[in-house]
């Protein structure tokens, strides 16, 4: 009868004893380089690595099998905090932490006793990568794995560090690294940035930062300071919304009294700014009370809205009734809510008086906006949220492709409505009448640690300008001249080619590699994942010939990959043969380019872009 465990075991064995996955360069045979990403040793493997994994393997075994040699390497991604954070966890004792722990060693140990010495020792995190890399290494021989095991690395390695400090350094050279101020999604209990390896469920949630503009509006002695994201809407406001039951501060900011919500207060001083808190109170007390419109020449009234957020940007909103269908709405039904307007001693005829004023124009539209899309939608209240949000959807649609502002906004006027909210913004921060508040786009985002994620702002930020000189222009190039399978996400790929901007490519803490100019920063982990195929070819060499991290200067890559500099000089700076820089050059002209890569659809817009 077939037993698959036996007879798997039996021809598994057979294939390490003689090698035969062991790829050697061969003048004589034409190369076929496969690789796939690889795996993070903070844990077992989930079934997407042996999705991509077995994809991978099973073309390296048809191309075998059709007379190519063909090299599958493997290695081990380690860099950034979600190693560290285990061990942290395990010193601190968390209980979550150490279950979870405790059920993936018990996959490969049933000895109990055994099990809880192993995650002890994870206090060490060289002991959960070397524990995970090595129990990873036995599941792919069992998959069947057709791997050169010789080549693997873990990218803490010394003689790795140096690969990618010598990738860094010419980087910095072609003037792709910058150093900035930066909003970045950070963890205050760690004190450090974080990326989508660090917070939870980070790989299938947006993790993008919204810039707020803060617009001030003049209030007793200060400003009432709201959030929006359309500051060119600031000539329709007919009103502020405050919720009630929030808690709000005034505080002295950067020498001006703000009030604002006391979550923005905190927001706020991780984002640079001085706070000084001079009193907290409730929503509800400066209700009715009245404001300026940023121009300091018209009263608006401040008004209840339990709907406002005190968590998002500010906590405090303006209205806009005319083009945003939640104000709209949001008017009405105070008007018809005679007891909230009684309590809160408000006049009812003026409330009644607040008539949207439309500021953007629309072609073939008969009213305002906000209320033609109410009526579409047939929204009633502001409980209709899910009718609410389809209007606010396609109103601002409209109004972003086809509204131009109408001569209400004075200098504005004709100007399309993108346009405008980026003119209004710049204008507004240069005449010191508005600021910028930033906050992670996904709500409740969550560190590894179980902290709440929030935005911070570095003075001193590497990161990767990807605006910079021709360097997109040379990814467009290089994708053309790629075939993606299937056809369609050659889009996805040049989406986020257009996309990308500005990236933080190093951290405060973390394992991998020291940035090579400022030894304080650990390069992170999507910034040292990119052309580690090219290590792949000479990794095993590296160990063969007892080659230490010190002789891998710049120069030996250099001379290795790019086929620059004077041999007979280099090898006597750093000790290694002619005859055995010749060979590693060799094996990299000869393997190099990579000729498959599979991996999965999500990697597109991190690890297969950046
Ligand atoms: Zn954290």
């Amino acid at each position: 009868m077939y037993n698959p465990k036996k007879i798997e075991k039996k021809w598994q064995d057979r294939w390490e004893q003689e090698k035969i996955f062991e790829a050697d360069s061969d003048a004589e045979k034409q190369k076929f380089f496969i690789t796939s990403p690889y795996p993070y040793a903070s844990g077992p493997l989930h079934i997407g690595h042996g999705r991509s994994f077995i994809n991978g393997d099973v073309f390296a075994r048809y191309f075998r099998a059709k007379g190519f040699n063909v090299l599958y390497p493997m290695a081990f991604h380690i860099t950034g905090t979600p190693v560290l954070a285990i061990s942290s966890s395990i010193e601190r004792k968390d209980n979550t932490i150490i279950e979870r722990m405790s059920q993936y060693v018990s996959l490969y140990t049933k000895d109990q006793e055994k099990v809880q010495e192993i995650v002890e020792s994870f206090v060490d995190p060289w002991n959960v990568v070397n524990y995970f890399s090595e129990t990873t290494k036995v599941d792919f021989k069992s998959m069947g794995m057709s791997f050169d095991w010789r080549r693997e690395f873990t990218t803490g390695d010394k003689t790795y560090n140096k690969f990618i400090e010598w990738q860094f350094f010419h980087l910095k050279e072609n003037g792709y690294i910058e150093k900035g101020e930066y909003p970045i999604l950070y963890c205050p209990r760690d004190k450090n940035a974080v990326g989508e390896d660090d917070i939870s469920r980070g790989d299938e949630i947006d993790l993008g930062i919204t810039e707020f503009i803060c617009i001030k509006f003049p209030f007793e002695g200060g400003f009432l300071v709201a959030s929006t994201l359309r500051p060119e809407t600031i000539y329709g406001v007919t009103n502020l919304w405050i919720n009630p039951d929030g808690n709000y501060i005034q505080a002295i900011i950067n020498d001006e009294s703000w009030y604002i919500s006391e979550e923005a207060a905190l927001i706020l001083t991780n984002q640079g700014k001085d706070v000084k808190i001079i009193k907290t109170f409730k929503g509800k007390e400066i209700v009715g009370r009245k404001a300026k419109d940023v121009y300091n020449i018209k009263e608006i009234p401040i008004l209840p809205g339990d709907f406002v957020d005190t968590a998002t940007a500010t906590g405090v909103v303006y209205s806009v009734p005319a083009h945003a269908p939640y104000d709209y709405i949001a008017l009405i039904d105070l008007v018809k809510n005679t007891k909230l307007i009684e309590k809160f001693n408000l006049d009812q005829i003026e409330i009644e008086s607040i008539y949207p004023i439309q500021i953007i124009e629309l072609e073939d539209l008969k009213d305002f906006p906000a209320k033609i899309y109410c009526n579409k939608y047939n929204v009633e209240t502001q409980n209709d949220t899910q009718k609410l949000d389809q209007a606010t959807k396609e109103n601002y649609k409209d109004e972003f492709y086809s509204g131009v502002l109408n001569e209400k906004c004075l200098q504005y006027k004709g100007m399309k409505v993108d346009e405008a909210a980026k003119q209004v913004s710049k204008d507004l921060i240069k005449e010191n009448r508005a600021d910028k508040i930033y906050i992670p786009t996904t709500k409740d985002l969550f560190c590894r640690c179980g902290e709440e994620v929030i935005v911070s702002i570095l003075k001193d930020q590497w990161f990767l300008n990807f605006q910079a000189s021709d360097w997109k222009e040379k990814a467009f190039k290089c994708l053309n001249n790629m075939n993606i399978t299937p056809s369609k996400y050659r889009r996805n790929f040049e989406k986020i080619f257009n996309w990308l901007e500005k990236r933080p490519c190093a951290r405060k803490r973390g394992l991998g590699t020291q940035l090579p100019f400022n030894k304080e920063w650990i390069i992170e982990s999507l910034s040292d994942s990119t052309i580690y195929m090219a290590f792949y070819t000479i990794s095993h060499k590296i160990r063969q010939y007892n080659i230490g991290p010190e002789q891998l200067i710049p120069e030996f890559f250099d001379y290795v990959f790019l086929e620059k500099g004077e041999i007979k000089n280099l090898s006597e700076i750093i000790n290694i043969s002619e005859k055995v820089l010749k060979d590693l050059q060799e094996e990299f002209l000869y393997w190099y380019p990579v000729d498959h890569r599979h991996t999965a659809i999500m990697h597109i817009s991190n690890h297969l872009s950046f």
